[in-house]
C-alpha cells in the first residue's frame, strides 16, 4: 500500500498532500514488473547452471548407456570384419587355388564402399555416424563375399562334373590291373608280327573277372561280334570322353542304360580276335583315343600307379589285334 505523502507550503503556510499524476504511477509500475521479471529469470538460469533436475538426470544417464551401447557395437562390428577377412584370405588362397581362377582384386573386394556419406546429416565423427558408416562397410564386404560364394559354387559344381566324367576308375582289380600284357602305342601285331599303334591297354586277367565301368555315363552301345572287339561295350560320359570294353565275356548292361563309376558291367572274356582271356580297354578324349593309365592317378596311391605306370612301359605281346 502506497503511504501518504506531504510537503510544505509557503504560501499557505501548511503541509499539502502530494498529488500522484496517473502516468507516474504506470511508469513506476512498469518499472517494478520489469525487474521483478528479470530478477526472476537470472533466479531461474542460476539455479539451472548450478543444480539438474531428475528428468535431466536420467536422460544424462541414457545418454551415457547408449554410448556404451553404440561403443558395444562397433567393437562387434569389427570382430565380424576380422571373421570376414580371414573367410575372403580362404577364399583367395585356396578355394580359388584348387579351383584354378584367379583372387579377388582389392577393386573388386572394396566394390560398393566410399562414395556419398549417406550419414552426414547425423554430423561429422559422431558415433552414430561412426557405427552405421562401420556397419554399412561391412554389409558391401558380406555381399562381395556373398557373390564370390556364388561364383565359386558354380564353378565346384562344374569341376564336380567334369570329375564325374573323367575315366579315373580303373576297370578292373588293382590286382589285374598291374599285369598289362599290352600297353598304349606302338606294338607288334600277334597275328600279322607288323608293327602297329596299340590304342588301348590290355589288362591279362582270368575269364570271369568283373569289369567295372571307369566313371559316370550312360551305355551308348553294346555289340556282340563274331571276330573284332568280340563282346564289347561303349560308355558315353560326356565332357568328350568314352570309354570302350571289348573281348568280354558277359555284358551285364543294356545299351542307354545309366551307368555310375565303379559299376560293373560285365567280365573278363576271350571273345573276338583275341588269343587269351583279357581286357581291350580305350579311353576316347574329344574323339580321339589316348593312354587310359593317366587317369588313374587320382585313385591309386603313388606307389600303385608307379606300379602300373612302370609296367605300362614294358615291351610285351599284345593279346588282341584290335590295332
Ligand atoms: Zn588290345
Amino acid at each position: 500500500m502506497l503511504r501518504t505523502k506531504y510537503y510544505y507550503n509557503p504560501a499557505t503556510c501548511s503541509y499539502e498532500r502530494v498529488q500522484r499524476s496517473i502516468s507516474t504511477f504506470i511508469i513506476r509500475s512498469s518499472l517494478y514488473i520489469f525487474f521483478s521479471v528479470v530478477l526472476a529469470v537470472a533466479m531461474v538460469r542460476y539455479y539451472r547452471g548450478r543444480f539438474v533436475s531428475s528428468r535431466e538426470l536420467e536422460l544424462l544417464q541414457d545418454n551415457e548407456r547408449l554410448k556404451a551401447y553404440y561403443h558395444m557395437v562397433q567393437k562387434k562390428i569389427e570382430g565380424s570384419v576380422a571373421l570376414l577377412t580371414r573367410l575372403q584370405q580362404q577364399d583367395d588362397e585356396l578355394y580359388r587355388l584348387l579351383l584354378n581362377t584367379t583372387p579377388l582384386s582389392p577393386a573388386e573386394r572394396n566394390a560398393g564402399m566410399g562414395g556419398v556419406n549417406t550419414y552426414a546429416h547425423l554430423g561429422k565423427d559422431t558415433l552414430i555416424a561412426q557405427t552405421l558408416s562401420k556397419a554399412e562397410q561391412l554389409y558391401s564386404k558380406l555381399k562381395v563375399q556373398q557373390q564370390s560364394y556364388k561364383q565359386l559354387r558354380e564353378l565346384a559344381k562344374h569341376k564336380m562334373a567334369k570329375l564325374a566324367s573323367t575315366p579315373t576308375f580303373p576297370p578292373v582289380s588293382k590286382k589285374h590291373l598291374k599285369r598289362i600284357s599290352a600297353p598304349f602305342g606302338m606294338r607288334t601285331h600277334p597275328i600279322h608280327h607288323i608293327r602297329k599303334m596299340h590304342e588301348g591297354v590290355d589288362f591279362s586277367a582270368p575269364i570271369h573277372t568283373p569289369i567295372y565301368a571307369a566313371a559316370d555315363g550312360h551305355v551308348k552301345w553294346v555289340k556282340n561280334d563274331k571276330k573284332g572287339y568280340g563282346n564289347h561295350l561303349l560308355i558315353e560320359h560326356g565332357n568328350g570322353f568314352q570309354t570302350h570294353y571289348a573281348h568280354m565275356h558277359t555284358i551285364i548292361v543294356q545299351k542307354s542304360n545309366h551307368i555310375i563309376r565303379g559299376q560293373q558291367i560285365g567280365t573278363v572274356g576271350n571273345s573276338g580276335d583275341s588269343t587269351a582271356p583279357h581286357l581291350h580297354y580305350e579311353v576316347y578324349s574329344n574323339r580321339h583315343r589316348v593312354d587310359p593309365i593317366q587317369y588313374f592317378v587320382g585313385e591309386l596311391t603313388a606307389a600303385e600307379y608307379e606300379a602300373v605306370r612302370k609296367q605300362s612301359t614294358h615291351r610285351t605281346q599284345a593279346l588282341c589285334s584290335n590295332f
